[in-house]
C-alpha cells in the first residue's frame, strides 16, 4: 500500500479542506489532561498528548443519547406516541485516535453489530466515522498494549495510520474510506519511506505486560470461586471511573425523562460497578456486594468475553483504568492472578 508524505503545513491545509466535508474531532488540551473534541474552525489537533483521559468512544457511543421524544399532552393527536429523536449521521473523522482506542471500537462492534441485532444508533455513527490513527511513539508507563493483542502501530479498526517523523508525517491508507479522506485533504504525495521504521522502538518502550495465555482454558467456576476476589475488591468504592474511562466498556441504561408534558427516552452510559446496575424491581440484587461487582468486571473482560468471542481479552492495554482508579486497583495484577490460578488448576488436575 502506498505511503503518503505530508509536511506540517500541508497537514493544516488538509484539515481545513476536510472540514468542508466532515465534522472534525481531535485531541485538545483541557485542564490538566487531554480530550477529544469537535475542532472548531482554525483549531488543529494537539499531538503533544500521550493519551486522553477519556477515550474517544463517546463520538460513536455518546455518553447520553436521545432515542425517542413524546408528549403527554392529551389534547394533542400525537399524545403518547414515541417519535424518533433527530439524528446526525453526517460524515465525521476522528483525527489522531490512538491505535489502542481504534482496536477498542472493533471489540465493542462485536456487541453492537451481531447476526441477531444491529444497534441502529451505534452503527449510524460508526459508519459515518473515518478513523485516522496517530501511532504512539511515547507510550505511558501504564500501557501494556503489546500483550493485550494491540500495539503502538496496530492497524485494526483504522482507515489511515499516521506516523510523526519530526518535520513531516507519513500516512498509510488502510481502507477505501481512508483513501477517500486522503484525497479530500489533498494528501496524495507518495513517499519512498519505510512506514514501520519506528515500530519496533515504540513497542520496546512498552514497559509493562499481562499474561493471558491460560485464561481461555481456565475453569470458569474455579476462577469465579477464587479466594483472591475478597482482597481485590476490598478497597473498591464502586465509583465506576474504571468503566467510564475504558474504551471497551459498552454498558448503557435506558431512562425516560419527563419535564412538564414533554418527555424523552435516552440511553446513558452505565457501569457494572454501580450497586443499582443489576437491582431487580423486587429489590433483589444478584450482585449485591462490591465483591460481586468487581469480580463481574474482571470476569467479563478476562474470561467470559475471551470464551464468547475468541478475540482475546476485552481490554486493549491502554492503562486508563489503572491511572484513574482512586484506590489503585490494577487490572495487570488481577489478570496475573487469574492467569496463575488457571495454571494452578491445570497442575492440580494433572496430579
Ligand atoms: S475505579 Fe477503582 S474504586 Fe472506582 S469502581 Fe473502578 S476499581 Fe472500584
Ligand atoms: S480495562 Fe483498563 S487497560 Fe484495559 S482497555 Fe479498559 S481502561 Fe484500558
Amino acid at each position: 500500500m502506498t505511503v503518503i508524505t505530508i509536511t506540517k503545513t500541508e497537514l493544516s491545509d488538509g484539515l481545513a479542506a476536510l472540514r468542508k466535508g466532515y465534522k472534525l474531532f481531535g485531541p485538545v488540551a483541557e485542564k490538566s489532561s487531554y480530550t477529544f473534541r469537535e475542532l472548531e474552525k482554525d483549531r488543529d489537533p494537539d499531538f503533544s498528548y500521550q493519551n486522553t483521559r477519556l477515550s474517544p468512544k463517546g463520538i460513536v457511543f455518546p455518553q447520553s443519547e436521545d432515542m425517542f421524544t413524546y408528549t403527554l399532552d392529551s389534547t394533542r393527536e400525537d399524545a403518547h406516541f414515541l417519535k424518533e429523536a433527530p439524528k446526525d449521521y453526517s460524515p465525521r473523522v476522528i483525527f489522531g485516535i490512538r491505535p489502542c482506542d481504534a482496536k477498542a471500537v472493533s471489540l465493542t462492534r462485536m456487541n453492537f453489530d451481531t447476526r441477531a441485532y444491529r444497534d441502529p444508533y451505534w452503527m449510524g455513527l460508526f459508519e459515518a466515522t473515518t478513523f485516522v490513527g496517530m501511532a504512539c511513539d511515547t507510550p505511558c508507563q501504564t500501557c501494556f498494549c503489546t500483550t493485550a493483542g494491540c500495539g503502538p502501530y496496530h492497524e485494526e479498526g483504522l482507515d489511515v495510520l499516521i506516523s510523526d517523523r519530526g518535520d513531516h508525517y507519513l500516512a498509510k491508507p488502510l481502507s477505501e474510506k481512508g483513501r477517500q479522506l486522503l484525497a479530500v485533504a489533498g494528501w496524495l504525495k507518495p513517499a519512498e519511506a519505510d512506514f514501520d521504521k519506528n515500530k519496533a522502538a515504540a513497542e520496546a518502550k512498552i514497559g509493562s505486560s499481562v499474561a493471558t495465555d491460560r485464561l481461555a482454558s481456565a475453569d470458569t467456576l474455579a476462577l469465579y470461586g477464587a479466594d483472591f476476589w475478597e482482597d481485590i475488591s476490598f478497597a473498591c468504592i464502586n465509583c465506576g471511573t474504571c468503566t467510564f474511562v475504558c474504551p471497551t466498556c459498552w454498558c448503557f441504561d435506558i431512562q425516560d425523562e419527563v419535564h412538564g408534558k414533554t418527555g424523552k427516552r435516552a440511553r446513558n452510559w452505565d457501569s457494572c460497578m454501580f450497586p443499582i446496575f443489576t437491582i431487580h424491581t423486587t429489590g433483589h440484587n444478584p450482585r449485591g456486594t462490591k465483591l460481586h461487582r468487581v469480580r463481574q468486571r474482571f470476569m467479563h473482560k478476562l474470561k467470559y468475553f475471551v470464551g464468547k468471542y475468541e478475540a482475546g481479552i476485552m481490554c486493549v492495554g491502554c492503562g486508563r483504568c489503572i491511572r484513574a482508579c482512586p484506590v489503585n486497583i490494577d487490572i495487570r495484577n488481577v489478570c496475573g492472578l487469574m492467569n496463575s490460578r488457571a495454571a494452578e488448576n491445570v497442575c492440580a488436575e494433572g496430579k
